[in-house]
């Protein structure tokens, strides 16, 4: 991507490489051990072997598209050397705080002035690092991560002074057919919090790059109305999108990178130092609070690097995380020390063990103190506000039933005689009080007693909390209720929700293995799982026989009728051919589908999206293909 991609040259390297260093978690347990270099590929890069090859010279894996060479090839070019995987030695190896006593600031200062100046981090106002790695996808089920995205280029640029950062990545997700092998996704994040009020923003879909265009009225659905054009930067405002918190997370991450843990110690007011001897070697412990009050600390070893930095932030649906990043195998480069490995874990009661791996870097670029990025703020992401409101726009689907829209998800309220079937709480306790409101209004005097979650991802699952709160039930595959239980423990404590300020809640969480039916004798709804669905194994749908309406999160969004050839991979995520299979397998006789993303739409549009001819036309004619 960067023209000037030779950047391993070997007299930016020093010949001696750290080891890397062993830290002891909050728990007592250990993060020790490597996958090996059989795993890697097995574990990792195996989704991609078709696109990818993979060598070994021994010491290292090189990583490269398949049949590219040169200045490409050794762009993206990648050295794994490790890996990671956390490994838990509860007991065998005991981590021992030999000592930890508090010093004063000065003492503290001194310790970060020195990993300063032995890191050349002293003059450092800006930085650009870049490699490869992966990175986590959205959960298969409430207890299985999603394949490993392969994080083809990764390129992060700070200005520490602003503060403001910009990521830009391209990623290739293994979860095919859903995305055609070899798409890549192209993505820049950025943010600005030099001024009173912070910014995050996004660009997708820059021209020239193989990221097809989105269908209009998806346009519609989802952007605000200041992105005219795919491309047009998007504001990613704090407590909205799909994102939990852009620009509180973004700016975070800038002073979880080293010499921004650094940076940021020596101007707080509050850093204070101890000791801590973890399995033979002496940390300083360097502690300041962070822009959203929580404590970052940093973990600098005997060589003055830093070796591993934690905080804590909010989640609206996974609450208080732990994020851990690790640094290991520093290297000198362009005058400071860097380093070539870097791993993120993100940690709450519901991501444990593999699930909480987040990113993992291999660092193979570092420019200090070269600004070539522009951080300004576009003029649209100026005019786009701070927060909008959680807005319910209702559409009357019939007596007793109601589509209710209006954010980037949608839910389907069906009244019984004494009680409310939420199908879907999505996003957040903000969308699920609107909700909730509406639903008075709307159908006044009977509780919600059931809300079907249609899968475990974040956009569909982030405001079960709130009727757990309100006491309803949550209805979700079989295979995530553990995961759903997790979430209705998770302390919220940072930004507390509503459940967290109802202590006493009753909400339960109820799995559906293969069916279920929720009547009162005379409207029924019908609960099954789709079987076989490539988006998420354990996703369910509901259907209304009366009424013959299908209610699904995510297989199909409805509003691209018309696909052109181009439009692939949009049709073919997120699977809406396992609705069809699905309803075929059950024999249901859907006329309506009320998606969680779109609009109401007809099931002969389904077909039409699907390239099948309309039913009821001729039978004979459909027998072959599908
Ligand atoms: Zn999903």
């Amino acid at each position: 991507m960067a023209p000037n991609s030779n950047t391993n040259s070997p007299k930016n390297l020093r010949p001696q490489r750290l080891k890397p260093q062993s830290i002891c978690n909050d728990d007592g347990t250990t993060e020790v051990g490597a996958l090996t270099k059989r795993e890697i590929v097995t574990k990792i890069l195996k989704p991609f072997v078709k696109q990818f090859s993979a060598e070994t010279d021994g010491k290292y894996i090189h990583v490269a598209p398949a049949g590219t060479t040169g200045v490409h090839s050794a762009h993206i070019r990648s050295i794994w050397r490790g890996g990671h995987m956390k490994t838990k030695l509860i007991g065998a190896l005991a981590c021992l705080s030999l000592s930890a006593f508090a010093a004063n600031a000065q003492d503290a200062k001194t310790v970060v002035q020195n990993a300063m100046k032995a890191m050349g981090g002293t003059n450092l106002k800006t930085l650009e690092f870049s490699g490869s790695g992966s990175r986590a996808d959205q959960l298969k089920d409430g207890n299985t991560p999603g394949p490993r995205v392969l994080v083809k280029s990764y390129v992060y640029d700070v200005d520490y002074s602003l503060p403001a950062s910009r990521v830009e990545a391209v990623a290739i997700q293994g979860i095919p057919p859903m995305q055609t092998i070899g798409e890549e996704g192209h993505g820049l994040q950025y943010v600005n919090a030099s001024g009173s009020e912070w910014f995050a923003w996004d660009v997708g879909g820059l021209p020239g790059l193989r990221v097809p265009a989105r269908p209009k009225d998806w346009l519609e659905i989802a952007f605000p109305p200041s992105v005219k054009k795919p491309g047009d930067p998007i504001r990613q405002p704090d407590g909205d999108g799909l994102q939990s918190h852009s620009e509180m997370d973004r700016v975070e991450q800038i002073w979880l990178t080293p010499h921004g843990f650094l940076i940021g110690a020596m101007k707080a007011s509050d850093t204070s130092v101890s000791q801590q001897t973890i399995k033979g070697e002496k940390f300083q412990v360097v502690s300041w609070t962070g822009p959203n009050k929580q404590k970052i600390t940093g973990y600098i070893g005997p060589d003055n690097m830093v070796a591993k930095v934690e905080t804590m932030v909010d989640h609206w649906m996974y609450g208080d995380e732990h994020v851990v990043r690790t640094y290991d195998y520093y290297e000198y480069r362009d005058g400071i020390q860097f380093p070539a490995h870097m791993v993120e874990t993100i940690t709450t009661p519901a991501l444990t063990g593999e699930k909480a791996l987040g990113l993992e870097l291999y660092v193979t670029s570092v420019k200090p103190n070269i600004t070539t990025v522009d951080f300004s703020i576009p003029q649209g992401v100026k005019e786009t506000p701070a927060a909008p409101p959680a807005t319910v726009m209702t559409q009357k689907l019939g007596d007793g039933l109601y589509y209710l829209a209006g954010q980037n998800d949608c839910s389907l309220a069906v009244e019984l005689k004494d009680y409310v079937v939420l199908v879907e709480g999505p996003l957040n306790d903000a969308r699920s009080l609107a909700l909730i409101a509406e639903v008075k209004k709307l159908i006044p005097n009977k509780p919600i007693r059931y809300v079907v979650n249609t899968h475990p991802h974040v956009d569909h699952t982030g405001g079960v909390r709130t009727f757990a709160a309100i006491g309803a039930t949550i209805v979700t595959q079989q295979a995530n209720v553990p995961f759903i239980e997790a979430l209705l423990k998770t302390p919220h404590t940072i930004i507390p929700d509503t459940l967290q300020k109802t202590p006493n809640a009753k909400g339960e969480v109820e799995g559906v293995q293969e069916s279920r039916e929720i009547t009162d004798g005379t409207r029924k709804i019908e609960i099954y799982h789709m079987k076989g669905n490539l988006h998420s194994s354990a996703m369910l749908m509901t259907y209304l026989p009366k009424e013959k309406i299908l209610t699904e999160g995510d297989p199909w969004t409805p509003g691209m009728v018309n696909v052109k050839a181009t439009d692939k991979p949009y049709q073919r995520c997120c699977d809406a051919q396992n609705i069809y299979d699905n309803v075929k397998r059950l024999n249901l006789d859907v006329k309506t589908i009320a998606p969680i993303h779109g609009r109401v739409d007809t099931w002969e549009h389904l077909l039409v999206y699907l390239g099948m001819p309309p039913e009821g036309a001729s039978e004979s004619k459909q027998s072959g293909g599908r």
